[in-house]
């Protein structure tokens, strides 16, 4: 006999979004009958999620800041010819974190892990194990839809967590050091601080292609480490992606590629930042207004994040043109430039930017003066 379980709402894929929005509703409407679906054995995978500070709005950090298993008082980046310290603070959170956080806030009875869905509808889940979930509404958290709906180039990377022999003497993270030799697009090494003798190390790739080639990339890793002195001791977490960075695209057959008339969220409901391919500022934002929402309804839930996602596409046009300037104007070898160029910009100016709140004043001086790519691609790459 098939087990049929009822709720109010039922949230499938319990990574950042779905997770964030299971936490927001059990802080605000603790009643509610919300279940959390993860087909994998903990919350939240294998992740490393950073953001700035800048990126949240002051309401929502107390949702988020404790979920953070790493904070700093700034970050640097690194250029041939320009170094800078940025104030605002950054913090990291890990998966191992995100998943105890959750899963000592969550009722054990609303969360149902190593439950992979098979079927997910408007109104009812069905698990591989046969047991159905039926719900007032659904939400499909489960990543990313159908990317090749959209025009992209990449942002992909491979990151170790490293532990040395002796200290690093990093204070702060170094969000881009480009002066490394330049490969397969634009180039650089990301690295987060977690102690003095600990530090993660990402080799990452503005690229034409998301291909990745794990025993290359963790090679640079080893050999970024040996470059700076760094002696490793050993390695312990990995982790790898590669993010959309879109160009173009028609929204509505991304949305309909995730399953038309469900309700969706996250990567999959094309929430996420167009330049960087990172989704956790619109994950907090998504959350609190899912928990918000007075009707959870599966038609009132769909037409809510389908209007909520698609004024989000609608208002980002700006980061899309930018990602053509920078896939199609520059020559992959020259990328490093475009970023040099926008990280001498004020340092407002480029926080609003990774929260995908660029006002008009931005965006002109983002474009104005000269950008370093040829007159004559910029014009093409505008009218594509
Ligand atoms: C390695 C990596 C690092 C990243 N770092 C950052 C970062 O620092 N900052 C940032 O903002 N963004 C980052 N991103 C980009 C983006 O924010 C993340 O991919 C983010 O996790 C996307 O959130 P999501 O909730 O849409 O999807 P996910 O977090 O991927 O969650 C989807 C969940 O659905 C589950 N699932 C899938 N299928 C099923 C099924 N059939 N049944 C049940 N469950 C299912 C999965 O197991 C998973 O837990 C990173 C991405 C990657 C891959």
């Amino acid at each position: 006999m098939t087990r049929v379980r009822q709720c109010d709402l039922a949230i499938v894929g319990g990574g950042l979004v779905g997770g964030l929005i299971a936490l927001a509703i059990a802080k605000r409407r603790p009643d509610a009958r919300v279940l959390l679906i993860e087909g994998g054995g903990t919350l939240g995978g294998n992740h490393i999620w950073s953001f700035f500070e800048s990126d949240v709005a002051p309401a929502d950090l107390p949702l988020i800041v404790p979920l953070a298993a790493h904070g700093w008082d700034g970050y640097h980046v690194v250029f041939p010819g320009l170094r800078r310290r940025l104030g605002v603070r950054y913090h990291s959170i890990t998966s191992e974190r995100f998943d105890a956080q959750l899963r000592e806030v969550l009722p054990a009875e609303r969360v149902l892990i190593g439950r992979k869905a098979i079927g997910v509808g408007p109104k009812s889940v069905v698990l591989a194990d046969g047991a159905r979930i039926e719900a007032g509404g659904v939400i499909d958290a489960r990543g990313p839809g159908d990317l090749s709906t959209l025009e992209c180039g990449w942002q992909k990377f491979l990151g170790r967590e490293l532990h040395l022999a002796k200290p690093h003497g990093l204070a702060r993270p170094v969000v881009m050091d480009a002066s490394v030799e330049q490969e397969d697009g634009y180039r650089f090494v990301y690295l987060l601080p977690f102690g003095p003798d600990r530090l993660f190390v990402e080799d990452t790739y503005y690229s034409d292609t998301p291909d990745i080639d794990p025993v290359l990339l963790a090679g640079r890793v080893s050999a970024y480490a040996a470059s700076r002195g760094w002696p490793v001791a050993n390695s312990s977490r990995e982790e790898r992606g590669a993010l959309p960075v879109v160009m173009a695209g028609d929204f509505e057959a991304y949305w309909r590629s995730g399953g038309a008339q469900v309700a969706k969220a996250g990567m999959r409901a094309g929430l996420f930042q167009p330049t960087t391919g990172y989704s956790l500022p619109d994950a907090i934002r998504t959350a609190r207004f899912v928990a918000e929402l007075s009707d959870w309804s599966a038609p009132g839930l769909h037409d809510a994040l389908h209007r909520f996602a698609r004024a989000a596409w609608e208002e980002r046009g700006f980061y899309r043109l930018l990602n053509r300037l920078l896939f199609k104007a520059a020559e992959p070898g020259e990328r490093w430039r475009v970023l040099r160029r926008f990280y001498k910009l004020d340092e407002s100016l480029i926080g609003r930017f990774y929260a995908s709140r660029s006002t008009n004043r931005d965006k002109a001086r983002i474009m104005l003066g000269r950008p370093p790519v040829p007159i004559g691609r910029a014009l093409r790459a505008i009218a594509g």
